[in-house]
């Protein structure tokens, strides 16, 4: 399988190339030239399997420069039951919605699911392509990718990872975890500015031939863990692929029954696997893109022009707080092919904004539907599923969960439907606790918040997130963005 850049230049690579490089040399980002279809024979086959097997087959039909038995060993320890106890995406079912919780593994957010296996597609890469400079690898978080980016490359040999969060962009647990992390190889810094400054500092590092050249000098390379990355999306497939099989499996759903999927939207790398799952063959009939007050995907399905030139609004649901979705430009080179994407994201770069023209905009909504939810009503769906379901989902999630019922009451569309479970409430406590009606402590104590938490509704911290709470905090410098550049060599 050759990938290319969605932007149509520099020419086709292998899947380890694509994964070596992160970016395509003209700032484009990887796409395999054709997606492998999944039959119905081979759904059925996936059927008895553990997800680590399931997740072997999936990536060996897109990473097939990949060895079958070194990817098989691979997710068999990524995915092992100690990093991910109770299993790495199980399905809850409230009647026909059916949550896939997919924030069991070792950071409490669903990035584990990409990151806890990437580090080791990285790897093998560098073996294949005969690297031997250090790879640094760059990551703009806007809370969750960071901690799940250092646990999953923390002490990898051959890697350093250093991590750059919007000063004031992320949840006091989320820094915390970051703040605290450990490891020989890792840095983090806080930044001023919001995610979209970050995430535009490392894109430009990227793409700047001085710095590029000095890391070269440093005998290393410049590689990123953003779901820009192939190696990050590729993962994400697999559990859009499983928890089909698993609600087959569970006498739900009927192989081949209609399913829609929901899915809370930030940077559009979520959304956009479960796009690929469909384009596999699985019958996803409609893919929920779900928002929180920074709408400008609802608002882009709505009428086609993408304009980020909009307020940025802070949320309870921070790491879908983007205002630039770099895995959009996916779908748009998927949809309208690389000379409209390479056309689009100039427009991008330059004024801001874009306009998609309709016949590619009706390829997108027949597929894509879009909604985005309020604060309060982002609160108000935390309080109503817990009373009425019992059920306690953190806000990203409940932008899901309100996106995927206003979805059904627009469109009378009752067909069981998927949503995609991202966080785990405990690394949002302040904000649940006050969307429950809970009374929070003065001191802002993460601690305190989370055993409230736990108090109130008999559910249990996470460990790894109790964790956290003990460790030293090692990381505190604050910089412009910038000085990004400076504080890597
Ligand atoms: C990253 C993240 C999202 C957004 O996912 P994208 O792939 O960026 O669209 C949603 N919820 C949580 C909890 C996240 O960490």
């Amino acid at each position: 399988m050759q990938y290319q850049s969605t932007r149509g230049n520099g020419g086709a690579v292998s899947s380890a190339e694509a994964i070596k490089r992160g970016l395509a040399p003209d700032g484009g980002l990887y796409l395999p030239k054709t997606v492998p279809p999944l039959t119905k024979d081979d759904l059925s086959a996936l059927l008895p399997m553990s997800y680590a097997k399931r997740a072997a087959r999936v990536l060996s039909l897109f990473l097939t420069d990949y060895d079958a038995a070194a990817l098989r060993e691979d997710c068999e320890d990524a995915y092992r039951e100690d990093r991910f106890p109770g299993g790495a995406a199980p399905l809850t079912h409230f009647g026909s919605l059916s949550m896939l919780e997919l924030w069991h593994g070792p950071t409490s957010a669903f990035k584990d699911m990409a990151l806890q296996l990437m580090p080791r597609l990285l790897v093998r890469a560098l073996r294949t392509t005969g690297e031997d400079r250090t790879a640094h690898i760059l990551v703009a978080t806007s809370g969750d990718t960071g901690k799940a980016a250092l646990e999953g490359y923390r002490d990898v040999d051959g890697v350093k990872i250093t991590v750059f969060y919007p000063c004031d962009g992320v949840s006091p647990m989320q820094k915390r975890q970051m703040v605290t992390q450990e490891g020989k190889n890792v840095a983090v810094w806080a930044v001023r500015g919001n995610f979209d400054d970050a995430q535009t500092g490392v894109k430009r590092i990227f793409s700047d031939p001085a710095l590029v050249e000095r890391a070269n000098r440093a005998h290393t390379f410049f590689s990123s863990a953003n779901s820009i990355n192939w190696g990050r999306l590729v993962p994400q497939i697999v559990y859009y692929v499983s928890a089909y099989c698993d609600l087959v499996s569970a006498g739900r759903i009927v192989l081949g029954d209609a399913v829609n999927v929901c899915v809370p939207t930030g940077n559009f790398g979520n959304l956009f696997a479960a796009y690929l799952a469909r384009e596999m063959g699985l019958p996803f009939r409609r893919l929920i893109c779900a928002s929180n007050a920074n709408h400008v995907l609802t608002d882009f399905l709505r009428t086609g022009i993408y304009d980020r030139t909009r307020p940025f609004h802070q949320t309870m649901s921070p790491s879908m707080d983007i205002l630039i979705s770099s895995n959009l430009e996916r779908l748009l080179g998927t949809v309208g092919g690389a000379e409209l994407t390479a056309r689009l994201m100039r427009s991008l770069g330059e004024t801001g904004s874009y306009t998609v023209p309709d016949s590619v905009m009706d390829r997108v909504r027949a597929v894509f539907s879009g909604y985005f939810l309020t604060e309060e009503e982002t609160a108000g769906t935390i309080r109503t599923v817990f009373r009425e379901n019992g059920a306690l989902i953190d806000p990203h999630t409940a932008v899901g969960w309100g996106a995927a019922e206003k979805y059904r009451a627009a469109t009378g569309d009752d067909t069981p439907l998927i949503l995609a479970s991202t966080a785990s409430p405990y690394k949002f406590a302040a904000d649940v606790c006050r969307a429950l009606d809970l009374p929070l402590p003065d001191v802002e104590d993460p601690a305190a918040r989370m055993h409230l938490l736990s108090a109130e509704t008999g559910t249990e911290i996470p460990s790894p997130l109790s964790r956290t709470l003990s460790l030293p905090v090692r990381f505190t410098g604050v910089i412009d963005p910038a000085e990004m550049a400076e504080v890597l060599f």
